[in-house]
């Protein structure tokens, strides 16, 4: 690498984040030195945004620190961690100063007040596209082990389904959304929070848990595969905004909630005596969750419509 181009890092990226204890050696290093907790296991997620596939094309650098931060936390959120340290392996075409600068102070804020401490990457030439590795711990045991999947288990999401490809719907002008309920959604969008806290209070209570972001319906098939289980669901239940509620027809209908991806919400499952324990963690943090179904006995997902038909979005 340049020189300049080690000058930019040192410049944007050297000081991101929280400053962590257990951060021995941390950016200008070949390697980062890092010390887990003792009686933690480590849980490690990445994800990567490109342009045109994950963010518009020249979409503000805000934007692209925030989803991608609320992308690869949310998955570590599905393994119940604390998030404690972050890797960047970022390309750009050319380099873009202006580009650098407000990419590099939002992914500051967001890292400080997760207490998330930058401590390495790789900056390279080559199409805008950015990798965040997150890590974080989870006490032996605690997280989620979908061995103990049983039919009869409630299935819960956080937050709402489908909103981020509403945004998007909406910036290509399929959907026509009033002002306020627009500005809310778009919000919503370039500034998703991740679901630290509801993965953390799923600890010791979910059976299993998955991250929404590649679609309600593909993840919860996936979760349910191991176990021979399936999945019944009511539309009726799914968390919708008002305005995916006031726009579902012409957004694609009840396919749109169970398939979208683009939300940073979890979904989890509890076996029954453990919901009442659940519920109060999720009221004390005044944080959302909605059962939208059970976990059945037999494969397949059935989602029964308000009409009395069924939607099977994966069988
Ligand atoms: P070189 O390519 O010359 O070997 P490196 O890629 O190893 O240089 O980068 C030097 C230091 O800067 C390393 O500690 C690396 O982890 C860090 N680094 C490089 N790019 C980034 C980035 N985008 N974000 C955070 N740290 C980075
Ligand atoms: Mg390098």
């Amino acid at each position: 690498m340049a020189k300049t181009e080690f000058s930019l890092i040192d410049h944007y990226f050297a000081r991101i984040g929280a400053t962590r204890e257990d951060v021995e050696l941390g950016i200008g290093d070949d390697a980062a030195l890092l010390i887990p907790p003792p009686g933690h296991d480590l849980a490690v997620a990445v994800s990567t945004l490109a342009e045109g596939t994950h963010f518009p094309l020249d979409a503000p650098p805000s934007l692209v620190a925030h989803r991608g931060f609320a992308a690869v936390l949310s998955h570590l959120a599905a393994a119940t961690a604390e998030p404690a340290w972050l890797t960047l392996a970022l390309s750009m075409p050319q380099v873009d100063e202006a580009w650098l600068r407000a990419f590099s102070e939002c992914l500051n804020d967001l890292t400080r007040s997760a207490r998330v401490q930058l401590v390495g990457g790789d900056t390279t030439a080559g199409p805008l596209r950015v990798t965040l590795h997150a890590h974080g711990f989870v006490p032996a045991g605690q997280a989620p082990a979908p061995s103990a999947l049983r039919p009869g288990d409630f299935i819960y999401v956080t937050g709402t389904l489908g909103d981020a490809q509403l945004a998007r719907l909406a910036d290509q002008n399929s959907v026509r959304i009033p002002d306020e309920a627009r500005r809310r959604l778009d919000h919503h969008y370039r500034q998703p929070k991740p679901p630290i806290a509801e993965g953390l209070a799923l600890r010791g209570l979910a059976s299993g848990a998955f991250s929404v972001s590649d679609g309600l319906a593909s993840g919860l098939s996936r979760l349910l595969q191991a176990s021979g289980t399936g999945a019944d669901l009511r539309a009726d239940s799914l968390p919708l905004s008002t305005a995916l509620a006031e726009n579902l027809e012409r957004a694609g209908g009840w396919l749109l909630p169970l398939t979208a991806k683009g939300d940073y919400a979890l979904c989890f499952t509890v076996p029954p005596a453990s919901q009442t324990a659940l519920e109060l963690r999720f009221s004390d943090l005044s944080a959302d969750c909605t059962c939208i179904g059970r976990v059945g006995s037999s494969t397949g997902i059935r989602c029964l419509l308000p009409d009395g038909t069924y939607l099977s979005p994966v069988r």
